[in-house]
């Protein structure tokens, strides 16, 4: 796959605000991947013999048929998956067969690419983290960072934003804290709107998707998204 699909201009992102700027990010990195696999990239051998291989992930199968303006490349893929399946993974009804079913299973042609890029444009991030104090400053002001990718932060940004790794941290660990006790305030106001005590008050604005903006925080994904 081509190297140029997938440039992310991390300032840029960072530029924005509201709601986890990576999670903005992957939504960009995902996007360009379910575009370019539902276009002609579909039908080039190399690439037919990697879908046949790993296959898609659930999520990835719906933005596919979300998404597609055409189903037939969809169509012959799926028609390649099973018939390299036959042979590959239904030829016998044994364990070594359970055993490559199994890890069809949690291989994604798609989760796969994403990370690969994913993790080059956290490294761009921490890079810009390390030496940029405008960059800095950008990432203080983000609304906040969801569970997922606070985890990345702690874990990626290590050896990568050096010794901007303690501030980092800090940093991401306030955006992440702050936003939990918006949301429990949230979802507290919720609760309470079912005490008989309030019995005709209305729920507060901002509670009232507070459950499915709980999620999205906890998960990086809105439970109403494709
Ligand atoms: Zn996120
Ligand atoms: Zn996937």
């Amino acid at each position: 796959m081509k190297e140029t699909i997938c440039t992310i201009p991390v300032n840029e992102i960072f530029e924005q605000t509201g709601g986890c700027p990576i999670c903005r990010m992957r939504d960009i990195i995902e996007k360009k991947y379910i575009d370019y696999i539902t276009g002609a990239a579909m039908m080039e051998p190399d690439v037919r013999m990697l879908t046949n291989a790993k296959g898609f992930c659930e999520k990835h199968f719906r933005q596919m048929l979300a998404r597609c303006t055409n189903r037939l490349p969809i169509c012959q893929m799926l028609h390649s998956h099973l018939v390299d399946s036959d042979r590959k993974l239904l030829k016998n009804a044994d364990s070594s067969s359970a055993k490559k079913l199994a890890k069809l299973e949690e291989s994604c042609f798609v989760c796969e690419y994403i990370e690969n890029h994913f993790s080059r444009s956290l490294d761009t991030l921490f890079r810009n983290y390390k030496t940029e104090p405008e960059f800095r400053q950008l990432f203080a002001k983000q609304e906040y960072l969801c569970f997922p990718h606070y985890r990345r932060m702690l874990t990626d940004g290590k050896s990568a934003a050096g010794n901007k790794y303690a501030e980092l941290c800090e940093t991401s660990h306030k955006l992440v804290c702050k936003h939990s006790d918006l949301l429990k305030d949230q979802l507290m106001g919720f609760i309470e709107s079912f005490d008989y005590r309030n019995a005709g008050m209305p729920m507060p604005e901002d509670s009232r998707d507070c459950i499915e903006r709980t999620i999205q925080f906890l998960t990086s994904r809105h439970p109403s998204e494709v």
